[in-house]
């Protein structure tokens, strides 16, 4: 049975974060967008190999 716990606005925003996470980011010093989530919170350029801690689910721009 599927659960009606979570309502449509929950998997709204599931698929929101689902979307951010795979989704690639500018490098702060590259400004390349080589940035990709490698695990929760830790984002890698893949240019030049900066190694960013940060949000678990998506990229804050006080980094950028
Ligand atoms: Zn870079």
């Amino acid at each position: 049975m599927r659960t009606a716990k979570y309502g449509v606005g929950v998997r709204k925003r599931i698929d929101a974060i689902k979307q951010q996470r795979s989704e690639k980011y500018a490098c702060p010093r590259c400004k390349k967008l080589s940035i990709r989530r490698q695990s929760s919170g830790i984002w890698k350029c893949k240019h030049c190999g900066l190694v960013i801690a940060d949000n678990a689910y998506n990229l804050s721009s006080k980094v950028i």
